[in-house]
């Protein structure tokens, strides 16, 4: 074991909150930063949904059990409260999953994120959570004319292995009955999808975690993670705490360290949303409408909350040099500007209606479009999960399970689960500046294809010749 020695770069908490955040956390005390000095069995770096789902994973299977939590801004606050709350599973990812590991194992591992899912709405019953988790229709439409549906590698997948996915095709007059003359061109829709808050289910998720005995530091950032003999020592501004093992759960935020820099790429996922708007919707016949996701390769994805909160978010915005967060991955004018044109694009029928919302978040994207739940080499003490490719509210429930497992070293059906996910590869990105350089050449070229393709208008030669090239350095459709 050669150890590990990672410094965590300075954690800067930037505003906007995305609005189901501001609301879950008013009237909560300011946080107390943890000081001086500990011990414990577990420290999880990261207040996610990766982080807490572990924590209360690893509750379960053992009481007594010394877990700390370090979270350097609010738990929630990061990509899990900011999130448009879709729950997904990775049928999406069948094609990739039965090269890599074969028709068993493939759907071993799609079940499991089924499993996962189902999961959530077990936990938020049994524990009281209000978090608005609920069954939907959702489509994963084309809405640019011509285009072809982004499905048609899983469908042809399934069908030759002879499993049946949730999504079904939707004919033209359903799509017509559902979208009126939104542009919504062809579609295939799950009857059955998992939608929620995502903010009150990261507060409610820690809520359960304090009440279980967990020690969850809030305003507690990270500086240091070291390997020393008889424990890992992890540091903070203001104390120390040495652990027996190290879960790194701080996603987008960890993805600059050496183990990390090459397996993922930090991009934003941007945000707009109305006020509430129930009359609106309701006298524009709008309250049925499913929300879903686009055929695109910077994909739409969307839809409508309980309380009539429109919202339309976009993968693929402002990429980070070497794994780092910006400034501009949490507000970025520029690319709220383009989400507003094309939520007045797919909602025709709210062209009036003001979007005093955006806001941006950092995504981790890997190669594969799917997470790994992994230990480290250097040190065994040292677990991860990292990767989830702004697809990460199911497949965190999952990484609970996976590495409550590693971390307890059971050799049960999370762990093997946790291992398909590891045999699951699809190349390395190129090292920096080249990532970069290539990233934002293909990017901009999808950009101006995708928005003359919405814009009714012919894509010039080079994007069209360019744009493929994405799958390559750009996040993976859902
Ligand atoms: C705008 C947006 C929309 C999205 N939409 C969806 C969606 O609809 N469906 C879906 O499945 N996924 C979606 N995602 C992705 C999903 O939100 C993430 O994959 C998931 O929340 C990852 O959870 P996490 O706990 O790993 O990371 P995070 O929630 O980012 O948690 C990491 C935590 O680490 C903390 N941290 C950072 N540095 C330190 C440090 N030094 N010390 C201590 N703590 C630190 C951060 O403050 C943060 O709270 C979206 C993401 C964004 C940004």
């Amino acid at each position: 074991m050669s150890g590990v020695d990672f410094r965590l770069r300075p954690f800067v908490a930037r505003p906007p909150r995305a609005p189901w955040i501001v609301d879950a956390l008013a009237g909560e005390p300011p946080p107390v930063p943890f000081g001086g000095e500990a011990s414990v069995d577990v420290c999880i770096i990261g207040g996610g949904f990766s982080g807490l789902w572990t924590a209360l994973r690893l509750r379960e299977q053992d009481a007594a059990l010394s877990i700390a939590v370090l979270e350097a801004d609010r738990c929630g606050t990061g990509a899990s409260g900011r999130n448009s709350g879709a729950a997904g599973h990775w049928w999406t990812r069948l094609p990739l999953l039965l090269k890599c590991l074969g028709a068993e194992d493939a759907m071993a591992v799609i079940r499991a994120s089924e499993a996962a899912v189902a999961d959530i709405h077990d936990f938020v019953a049994q524990h009281g959570i209000a978090c608005e988790a609920r069954f939907e229709r959702s489509v994963w439409a084309v809405t640019a004319p011509g285009r072809p549906g982004a499905w048609g590698p899983m469908m042809r997948a399934a069908e030759g292995i002879g499993v049946t996915p949730p999504q079904r095709p939707v004919p033209a007059e359903e799509m017509r009955a559902m979208y009126g003359d939104a542009p919504y061109f062809a579609g295939v829709m799950e009857e059955r999808a998992t939608r929620l808050n995502p903010a009150a289910l990261a507060r409610g998720l820690r809520r359960v975690a304090l009440a279980q005995g967990i020690a969850v530091h809030e305003a507690t950032a990270v500086v240091r993670v070291s390997s020393a003999a008889d424990h890992v020592l992890v540091e903070t501004a203001g104390g120390r705490i040495r652990a027996q093992q190290v879960v790194l759960a701080a996603n987008a935020w960890m993805a600059n360290l050496a183990p990390f820099r090459d397996e993922v790429m930090v991009l934003s996922s941007d945000m707009v949303a109305t006020d509430p708007i129930p009359q609106v919707l309701a006298a524009r016949g709008l309250r049925g409408r499913p929300g879903g996701t686009n055929s695109r390769m910077m994909l739409n994805y969307g839809g409508v909350t309980p309380a009539g909160q429109v919202y339309l978010g976009r993968g693929a915005g402002v990429l980070g040099f070497g794994g780092r967060v910006t400034a501009g991955m949490h507000h970025a004018p520029a690319q709220l500007r383009q989400l507003q044109a094309d939520f007045r694009h797919l909602y025709p029928e709210l062209r009036d209606q003001p979007l005093p919302h955006g806001w941006g978040g950092p995504i981790d994207r890997s190669t594969t479009g799917m997470p790994q739940f992994g230990t480290l080499a250097a040190d065994p003490r040292v677990h991860y999960a990292l990767g989830y490719t702004g697809h990460g509210v199911g497949a965190t429930s999952l990484c609970g399970r996976v590495l409550a497992s590693a971390v307890l070293g059971r050799r049960d059906h999370w762990h093997n689960i946790g291992a398909l996910m590891g045999r699951v590869r699809n190349g390395r990105y190129p090292a920096e500046p080249l990532r970069y350089l290539a990233a934002s050449v293909v990017q901009g070229a999808v950009r101006r294809k995708e928005i003359a393709e919405r814009d009714g208008r012919k894509p010039g030669r080079l994007d069209v010749a360019l744009a493929p090239l994405a799958l390559a350095t750009l996040p993976a459709k859902p």
